[in-house]
């Protein structure tokens, strides 16, 4: 099962390999320097794919869908893999994390959970693709009519840098349950987790050709994917500008798209709220993971007979988080993914303030040695904007909450759904009637009641308005990666009346 170059504890950096159309080599593509955030030192150098290589895993992945050995499999065989898949990945957890953490900074609790959460995915697609049925549809006439489910054929799927392992293993899983072939394109500056799993998928003995991973530039790779007539579908996690742009190329194919985009979640305090739940919540909500999450409550809403104190609160508590390297078991907010991306995070901070905005907290980067050369910005508290400054509008994606306050029901409903975004939604209230008439009247495609960030593999996902388009996970979460075809078995002995 195991070979020189699979990605163990002992040698946490894959070589300079991926996986084209079945065959580890070296890519043809731009070459790569994956860094440690938290160090500014980079990891390695990896070759990504290039157009050619795209071309090469298109045509070996159509041909490895078709191949009887994987298109007459049953539901339960192909199962099988998938829990192989799972069984390596869980062998292999502790070396994944720890190039995930360093390759994105994130913090190896948080690490760990997310290839818990991948090894979870292929688990409970197997289970759920061992345990789907097609439909046998009520018959209007004398015929019996069901439909089954197909594949594309072969499926792009592009993922963010956020939480590679987790958002591949959302993709990779009910894509490989469908019957599809898939190429995954990890985003550029976190290859490295994406391209484990290729190994734990070619140790589990996956028909060649089946999966390719091909690391490289969104504007080359992603878009030879998206762009090749035989693949027959994209599942795209990212940025909304990026979605808008896939779902274009998409729509000339007339080719369907799973779109998982960007947000800026409301999370909600009514005065009845428990404080110290809610404050925990907020915390976690918006500083975990860095802010770097699409779902993050990025937009605190207060009730006004309760704003200083809840504000109060949340300030002190967001002062005591431990800033440090994600290998530092004491640590919270751990460094950003990038150099770039934390100074992008700077300047939304600094656009806020000559906004008029007001630095609660934070605001900076954090002083001293251990944070000289790694990517950090310090957990940040924002007030004294209205809803519509471009602070309380864009995305920011890192450590940034802006409070505001609300005065009732309606203006906080108003002020919550006035946003281009609508991924999620958190509810602090003691008052579950209440809880229930705000989570129905919010744009949002999950609503957190009394928690946040809370996240099943069985539970369907999905954003509204600008933050996406269809659903992952859940029971049919393999849906989204086929066709429905209805057939029509004829049940009458004599002729179709018309032409007697
Ligand atoms: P991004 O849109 O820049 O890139 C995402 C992926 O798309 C990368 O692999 C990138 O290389 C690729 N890409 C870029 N341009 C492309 C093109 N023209 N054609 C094809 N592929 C292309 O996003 P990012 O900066 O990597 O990630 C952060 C964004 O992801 C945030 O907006 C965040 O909200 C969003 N996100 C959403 C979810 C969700 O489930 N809704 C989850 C995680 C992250």
């Amino acid at each position: 099962m195991t070979d020189p170059v699979t990605t163990t504890d002992e040698q946490p950096v894959p070589p300079d390999q991926i996986l084209v159309g079945g065959l580890w080599r070296r890519g043809g593509g731009e070459v790569m320097t994956p860094t440690n955030p938290a160090t500014g030192e980079v990891i390695t150098e990896l070759a990504g794919a290039s157009v050619a290589d795209v071309r090469e895993a298109v045509e070996a992945g159509r041909l490895a869908a078709a191949d009887p050995s994987w298109a007459n499999l049953t539901p339960h065989e192909r199962a099988r893999y998938l829990h192989r898949i799972a069984d390596l990945l869980e062998r292999r957890a502790a070396g994944i994390a720890a190039l995930q953490t360093l390759n994105t900074g994130k913090t190896l609790a948080e690490t760990r959970a997310l290839v818990a959460s991948a090894v979870g995915t292929f688990r409970y697609t197997a289970a759920a693709l061992e345990t789907g049925d097609g439909e046998l549809t009520t018959p209007r006439g004398p015929y019996l009519t069901m439909t089954v489910q197909e594949p594309f054929g072969v499926v792009g799927a592009i993922t963010p840098w956020n939480s590679p392992i987790a958002s591949d293993a959302q993709k990779v899983a009910p894509a490989l349950a469908a019957g599809n072939a898939v190429l995954l394109k990890p985003a550029a500056w976190t290859p490295l987790v994406s391209l484990a799993l290729g190994r734990a998928i070619t140790d589990a003995g996956l028909p060649p050709g089946l999966v390719s991973v091909l690391p490289g530039g969104g504007a080359t790779v992603g878009d030879a994917i998206v762009r090749d007539p035989a693949v027959g579908m994209v599942s795209f996690t990212g940025g909304t500008s990026t979605g808008r742009h896939i779902a274009g190329i998409a729509a000339e194919k007339l080719m369907p798209v799973s779109l998982e985009l960007g947000g800026k979640s409301p999370t909600i305090v009514f005065a009845d709220a428990d404080l110290e739940q809610t404050v925990a919540g907020i915390l976690y909500g918006i500083f975990s993971s860095t802010g770097q999450s699409c779902i993050a409550g990025s937009r605190v809403f207060i009730a006004r007979e309760v704003y200083d104190d809840v504000l109060r609160a949340l300030s002190e508590a967001t002062r005591a988080l431990r800033v440090g390297p994600g290998d530092d078991p004491r640590t919270q907010v751990a460094p950003l993914v990038h150099h770039r991306h934390r100074d992008g995070v700077a300047a939304a901070v600094d656009r806020a303030r000559a906004e008029g905005a007001r630095v609660v907290c934070g605001g900076g980067v954090p002083e001293g040695e251990t944070f000289a050369n790694g990517a950090y910005y310090l957990p940040t508290i924002l007030d004294g904007v209205g809803n519509d400054a471009a602070v309380c509008q864009e995305e920011i994606f890192g450590p940034v909450a802006v409070v505001l306050p609300f005065d009732d029901e309606d203006d906080l409903v108003r002020q919550a759904n006035d946003s281009v975004f609508g991924l999620a939604c958190g509810i602090w209230t003691g008052d579950y009637r209440r809880a229930w008439r705000v989570a129905r009247r919010i744009q949002a495609g999950t609503v957190w009641i009394n928690t946040y960030k809370q996240l099943s593999i069985a539970t369907p996902f999905g954003g509204v308005k600008e933050s996406g388009l269809g659903t992952e996970k859940g029971r049919h979460g393999i849906r989204t990666y086929s066709r429905t075809k209805a057939v029509y078995w004829g049940l009458d002995e004599a002729p179709l009346p018309w032409a007697r």
